[in-house]
């Protein structure tokens, strides 16, 4: 998509309306990125044709471009569906906050569950983990391993460990008991957070769902959490909407969004389900864990790094009529001035933040090279130049003999051989300014001369 993109960008400098044929072009390429990152199909006809809908009504923008436009408008679509913003965490006005994990057999729940409580103890909260997964012989024994690593206690049900009680008169499995003493302990013992653990199946199975549901009766959660991994495609609307009905979570974790997955179970499950993605999970260790943003997935999800942040930025930095009267002046073939070069070395001056925007723009490095050697200071002794110049010499510099030169370097404070390498960058810059009238290049203020 990058490599699309890219050349979209080339385009940057077409102006005009959102026509029918530029949003189905850019609507496709949506599409194509949509399946590949896995969105699940019926969510990605959806959503092309949402966007669709919108980019056809849209109000032109002046500083973006039809491909531009639709691009953002993917984005805000994307976004929005994600959630907007991220939802925090829902605890209890009286604690303790109760929160279950839900989900199959290794979306990485147990995990989660030490990952969740190490964040929560950073914010100072005393969570106390219960180990409600009985189907597993060891997943009892895995969520002790991952409540001492995280420093905090957890309450299994077939021995007394620190804060839990012996309760082998329960041992035989009952995971309802365990989630209801669990809970009890945690009042009497002043926990301010419950964080249950459950078991899983490896497919979606009416007893476990049954299971997850009797617990969650008995102990009221405040949050349900469908774990569910990132990597698992389109199954993820099944599986999704299978818990939806069965348990009726509250919020989502993505997990495994450290692999190659791109976060297309993303997508599916929220426009599915309509639940917001709380957090995700991006590796083994328990520090890899990372509060859900919408923006930062949408992006990701989009493989376009931080393009749209780019836009914003753009539209903001500079002048877009300035950039368009520029543009039609190269495209009708008008000479390239020096007034005009000067207006280009302020406006990249303007854009000093623009070194960092290239560098989230795909295929961008070349110019973010022109921007790294750029001399912000240069510009005002530039400028000193320029303005020692009659108007007659800033419009045609072929005039400037040795004698004007002298002055117009006496006048600047500078030397003859400043003016003349500041005429020498200037026949370059309008070189390729010419250059890129024909071609059809990208008219960033500044890039000719570099
Ligand atoms: P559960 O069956 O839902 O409790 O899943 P587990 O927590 O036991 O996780 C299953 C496997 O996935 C384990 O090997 C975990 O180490 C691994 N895992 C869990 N979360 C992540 C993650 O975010 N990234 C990666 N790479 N592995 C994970
Ligand atoms: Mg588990």
């Amino acid at each position: 998509l990058s490599d699309r993109l890219t050349s979209t960008f080339k385009n940057l400098r077409t102006k005009g309306k959102l026509s029918e044929a530029d949003i189905d072009a850019t609507v496709r390429e949506i599409r194509r990125a949509l399946l590949d990152a896995d969105v699940a199909v019926p969510v990605v006809r959806a959503f092309t044709g949402a966007v669709r809908e919108r980019a056809l009504s849209a109000e032109v923008s002046g500083a973006l471009n039809p491909a531009q436009q639709v691009v953002k408008i993917v984005n805000d679509e994307l976004v929005s569906i994600l959630g907007g913003q991220n939802r925090p965490l829902r605890l209890a006005k009286t604690p303790p906050s109760v929160i279950m994990l839900a989900g199959l057999q290794g979306a990485g729940k147990t995990t989660l569950a030490g990952k969740l409580a190490l964040h929560l103890r950073g914010q100072g909260h005393t969570p106390l983990l219960v180990a409600a997964d009985l189907q597993r012989p060891n997943a009892v024994t895995q969520l002790e391993v991952v409540g001492q690593r995280a420093g905090v206690p957890v309450f299994a049900p077939h021995r007394g460990n620190q804060g839990s009680e012996d309760l082998s008169g329960i041992a035989g499995g009952d995971p309802v008991a365990v989630a209801r003493e669990g809970l009890a302990t945690a009042r009497a013992r002043q926990h301010d957070v419950v964080i249950v653990d459950t078991a899983g199946r490896l497919g979606v199975d009416a007893d476990l769902m049954q299971q997850a549901a009797d617990i969650r009766d008995a102990v009221s959660p405040d949050e349900i959490l469908f774990v569910i991994d990132a990597m698992i495609g389109q199954d993820a609307v099944a599986t999704a909407q299978a818990f939806a009905e069965g348990v009726d979570f509250t919020g989502v974790v993505l997990s495994k969004l450290d692999g190659d997955a791109r976060g297309g179970a993303a997508l599916s499950v929220a426009s599915v389900t309509g639940r917001p993605i709380l957090f995700a999970s991006t590796g083994e260790k328990l520090t890899d864990f990372e509060v859900f943003h919408p923006d930062r997935m949408a992006s990701r999800i989009l493989d376009m790094g931080d393009v749209l942040t780019l836009i914003e930025q753009a539209e903001k930095a500079f002048d877009a009529d300035q950039a368009e009267a520029m543009a039609g002046k190269l495209a009708s073939g008008e000479d390239f001035t020096l007034e005009d070069f000067l207006q280009q070395m302020q406006a990249m001056k303007n854009m000093g933040s623009m070194k960092k925007m290239l560098g989230m723009l795909p295929g961008m490095g070349q110019m973010r090279e022109a921007l790294e050697n750029f001399d912000e200071r240069e510009v005002d002794r530039i400028e000193a130049i320029i303005r020692s110049m009659t108007p007659a010499e800033r419009r045609s510099p072929k005039m400037i003999n040795g004698s004007r030169r002298s002055r117009i370097a006496r006048g600047s404070g500078t030397t003859a051989t400043d003016v003349n390498q500041l005429l020498d960058r200037f026949e370059g810059a309008q070189k390729m300014m010419k250059q890129m009238a024909r071609g059809g290049g990208m008219p960033m203020p500044g890039m000719g001369n570099l």
